[in-house]
């Protein structure tokens, strides 16, 4: 029989996070004057796009959860079963 985690065993808190390592390479679009947004010649408003930023990474995600709010690791599911009950 598997009792899944509700809540941090440590403090009580409803959400946690998994860490992940990122590796490749980021790509920022600037403008010479230094500006995020300009007007071109019609008075029509852009923007730089940077919404390509991390195409060229990879995000690797390890499987170990952390409480959101004391930090703490959580145990893994496997060590919250408990027997065999078949
Ligand atoms: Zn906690």
């Amino acid at each position: 029989m598997t009792q899944a985690i509700k809540c941090c065993p440590h403090c009580g808190h409803d959400e946690f996070y998994k860490r992940g390592r990122i590796s490749g390479i980021v790509i920022i679009h600037e403008r010479f004057d230094g500006k995020l947004e300009y007007s071109d010649k019609f008075l029509n408003q852009h923007y730089v796009d940077n919404s390509s930023m991390y195409d060229l990474t990879k995000i690797k995600m390890q499987t170990a959860r952390f409480c959101s709010n004391c930090q703490k690791k959580l145990p893994k599911q496997s060590e919250v079963q408990h027997g065999t009950n078949k």
